[in-house]
């Protein structure tokens, strides 16, 4: 059950100053972060880690959204992490997303990337929806020497 999930801060995240209010989110409930850099996404890459998406009536907005600014990128392992990471992250969409998830103290839904309803949303954060998500995601995203294998205090004390 130990698992490592990746967690992008977008660039609307990075654009409003809550990089430090999120990373500290996953630090309070005990999730490790083992492997966190600051990477710009161009076209290319956000087809990558959004294919699943191309094609979509949102995908042009959310190419603009993941490209218009740099991303601070996590990975971060714990036990249960992808479903305990998307807890606290919340739902896609800032209305649905309750009170007390990230987005849903923080995002909100805007007119910049309308998606065929007229409406898009900033959503500041993404999180590997699933385990096999996950490890493509960590795959993609980083290489094995950016990735840190270390013991929190909590470990150490425990020993
Ligand atoms: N998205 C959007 N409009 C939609 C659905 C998705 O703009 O109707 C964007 C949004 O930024 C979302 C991302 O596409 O975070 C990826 O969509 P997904 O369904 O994977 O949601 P997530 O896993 O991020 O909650
Ligand atoms: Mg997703």
């Amino acid at each position: 059950m130990l698992e490592t999930t990746l967690v992008l801060v977008k660039p609307d995240g990075v654009q409003r100053g809550l990089v430090g209010e999120i990373i500290s989110r996953f630090e309070k409930i005990g999730m490790k972060i083992t492997g966190m850099k600051m990477f710009w996404v161009d076209k290319d890459f956000a087809k990558k880690h959004y294919s699943a998406h191309v094609g979509k009536s949102f995908y042009s907005g959310l190419e603009k959204n993941i490209t218009e600014g740099p991303v601070v990128a996590m990975a971060i392992e714990g036990l249960h992490a992808v479903e305990i990471v998307r807890k606290i992250v919340g739902g896609t969409e800032p209305r649905t997303s309750p009170p007390g998830t990230i987005r849903g103290d923080y995002s909100h839904h805007s007119y910049e990337y309308c998606n065929s309803k007229g409406i898009g949303i900033k959503n500041l954060i993404h999180a590997s929806g699933n385990i096999a998500e996950a490890k493509s995601e960590i795959k993609l995203w980083f290489k094995k020497d950016e990735l840190h294998s270390y013991k929190t205090v909590h470990e150490i004390h425990t020993m």
